[in-house]
């Protein structure tokens, strides 16, 4: 079997009695981006910092390109990994040029070579290679750290949550260039970020991380429509985890079922459990029926109703203006592809 570009295997880490990672294994093939996505202190920058080198790991190995970096007994310095990494705040030397931040930590025959010229046209910024970092603006600053790891040619980028010193316009509009720039480059790298929506955009695939574990790994589409558990369907993105009816718990592990739910029935062609993942958007709601609307929140592109059935409280999503008041009756019926069966305890 080949080996992926990226290979983590049983990693773990432990900061005195903390267990920051507890076996963590990832493989991202060359030119993907992976995202490590989790809630604060679940383990990504540890995880980001173990491959960069700046951490051993207490077991466990990386590969990068068919080279062992880390081992509990021998770790590659980061500066000889080529892999280069981008933090959150742009961390530019004041006192500097953008053109000096470039070739700090440059060879003198890396940069006779051209490479601060050829980092900063890749990011768009050579004009502004003489400027110092206040004269730049958050995006500007962001892409000159961006050059800066650019400019060794590194095998693989490393960004730790970088868009979020950046107002959400900026944050778009920046997060949009990188991208495109990494894909053009086919460029390797691990993005790091605790904002699901983020994750989707940037991943072409996606480590959903909790408590130093990887709960499950996949592209974003597969992540949303076919979680693992019940925490991984609530934290990308907003689920209904309906109970089954007794009589249909242990419906056996065919292909494809009906389950029926308080809704109605839901198609579910994977998983075990007893609860069915129900996204908002596919649930219909129409005038009439035992369900009563308890709020509504309209956010202009669409709207967000939360629904009392019996002793149940269902999110729906639909476009367009709001169909029903809070306290009328609606019925709820299901609009969506075959779903998913998880455990309901997480
Ligand atoms: P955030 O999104 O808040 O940055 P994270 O998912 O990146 O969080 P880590 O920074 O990897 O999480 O931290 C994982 C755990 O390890 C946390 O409990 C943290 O407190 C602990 N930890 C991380 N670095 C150290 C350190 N140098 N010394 C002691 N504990 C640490």
């Amino acid at each position: 079997m080949t080996q992926s570009f990226v290979h983590v295997s049983g990693v773990t880490k432990h900061f005195g009695t903390t267990q920051a990672l507890a076996g963590c294994s990832l493989d991202i093939d060359e030119g993907d981006t992976l995202v490590l996505l989790g809630p604060s202190g679940c383990g990504k920058t540890t995880a980001l910092r173990l491959i960069a080198g700046l951490e051993s790991p207490d077991a466990g190995t990386i590969t990068v390109d068919g080279e062992t970096l880390s081992t509990p007994h021998r770790v590659v310095a980061p500066q000889r990994r080529r892999i280069g990494m981008v933090f959150q705040d742009a961390a530019l030397f004041g006192h500097l040029t953008v053109a000096a931040n470039v070739a700090y930590g440059l060879t003198r025959a890396e940069i006779r070579d051209g490479r601060v010229a050829e980092a900063l046209d890749m990011v768009d910024l050579g004009p502004l290679a003489q400027r110092r970092p206040h004269e730049l603006s958050g995006g500007q600053a962001q892409r000159v750290a961006l050059a800066r790891a650019l400019a060794p040619r590194p095998r693989i980028l490393l960004f730790d949550e970088p868009f979020t010193g950046l107002d959400t316009t900026l944050r778009l509009r920046v997060r949009a260039e990188i991208l495109e720039l990494l894909k053009r480059l086919g460029m390797t790298s691990v993005f790091v970020t605790h904002d699901q929506e983020e994750a989707f955009v940037v991943g072409d695939r996606i480590a959903v991380m909790r408590d130093g574990v990887i709960r499950q790994t996949g592209t974003p589409a597969e992540v949303y429509a076919r979680p693992s558990d019940a925490w991984v369907a609530t934290f990308v993105g907003e689920a209904n985890l309906l109970p089954l009816t007794p009589a249909l718990t242990d419906a056996g592990t065919t292909a494809s079922r009906q389950v029926e739910t308080l809704i109605g029935a839901v198609p579910v062609d994977a998983g075990r459990g007893d609860r069915v993942v129900v996204r908002p958007e596919h649930v219909r709601l129409s005038p009439g029926g035992r369900a009563v609307i308890a709020h509504v929140d309209f956010y202009g592109h669409d709207c967000s109703y939360t629904v009392q059935l019996d002793d149940q409280r269902v999110r729906v999503r639909m476009s367009g203006a709001p169909l029903a008041r809070v306290g009328d009756a609606v019925r709820l019926d299901y609009d969506g592809p075959a779903s998913v069966l998880v455990p309901h305890a997480a």
